[in-house]
């Protein structure tokens, strides 16, 4: 894969991996895209085809989906399909795992607008990500009645076993879920609006501006970005660049081959780098400096 014209991904890697040498504490934040990158892109419409063949048939082309009114017999079958995929998988993803050996031993946060859950998942300390969007892991009431949210993992597996793969429907009307304390209409719990049940996100959060709270001025702050665009940016690109001008020694790195920019007073403090998180994680996970196999080395001096 090419690199845009002028860019050096190299020179980009050596200058992240100096930052991150001298960084006192790494914030990670991430988008739709850093999850992309790792093979979860809700646009691929082959994937979409395969896993969701009747969605597929009626026109419909990505798991994009909020705002597209289908009966709750298939909303419901399209989301525990769609949430066993992307929530549930236990399978390790290389990307989240060489992103979390890259900040091994740092102290580090994650913020994400993501509620997929690959952080946690791919050994991050749960405790240390911060998920303001919400998680497919949860579920809430439409209303809501209750600040109250409940794990979707019993409810994804309730629906799968009544769920259709032909026509795409949860076929049983009993198995279709309703909340626990008022018997309506329930929701994944990610904020598609002001009914969203942010309670569960609410710690976090707070410990996250705890920690960024706490710390000195001359905190050596890097904001690693990943694949945070224009959808939400008030959740991730802009908090990341007003952290890195409240830390004067802070830095930004932007991994983003669609929309790199860093604003302009940030100057040689942020670096663009216009690649796939895949790419730009690739090369930072080949040794560095390479040892040169030619070079012998002496033990003791002549
Ligand atoms: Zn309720």
């Amino acid at each position: 894969m090419n690199e845009p014209t002028g860019f050096d991904l190299e020179a980009a890697a050596g200058t992240l991996r100096t930052w991150l040498a001298e960084a006192d504490r790494v914030l990670i934040t991430a988008g739709a895209g850093l999850s992309a990158a790792a093979g979860h892109d809700y646009g691929d419409e082959d994937r979409f085809r395969e896993l969701f063949p009747a969605l597929h048939r009626a026109g419909l082309r990505s798991r994009y989906l909020v705002g597209v009114p289908l009966p709750p017999a298939l909303r419901w079958g399209f989301w525990a399909v769609h949430i066993d995929d992307i929530r549930f998988s236990t399978t390790p993803n290389p990307l989240y795992q060489r992103l979390r050996a890259l900040v091994e031993g740092t102290d580090h946060w994650v913020m994400t607008s993501n509620v997929d859950g690959f952080f946690a998942r791919n050994g991050f300390a749960p405790d240390r990500v911060f998920t303001p969007q919400g998680d497919y892991g949860r579920y809430q009431c439409a209303t809501p009645c209750t600040p109250s949210t409940w794990d979707s993992r019993p409810l994804v597996a309730q629906l799968l076993a009544a769920h259709d793969p032909a026509t795409g429907a949860v076929t049983d009307p009993d198995a279709l879920p309703r909340c626990p304390n008022c018997a309506g209409e329930v929701e994944i719990n990610v904020r598609v609006g002001p009914q969203f049940v942010d309670a569960p996100y609410l710690p976090a959060g707070r410990r996250l501006r705890h920690w960024l709270g706490t710390a000195p001025a001359d905190t050596r702050l890097l904001v690693l970005e990943f694949g945070a665009g224009f959808n939400t940016p008030g959740v991730i690109r802009r908090p990341g660049e007003q952290l890195v001008r409240h830390f004067p020694r802070g830095h930004l790195v932007r991994v983003n081959p669609d929309h790199p920019d860093t604003p302009a007073d940030l100057a040689d403090r942020a670096l663009p780098v216009p690649v796939g998180a895949a790419r730009l994680l690739g090369i930072l996970a080949t040794p560095h400096p390479a040892p040169d196999p030619t070079v012998t080395v002496r033990a003791v001096p002549e």
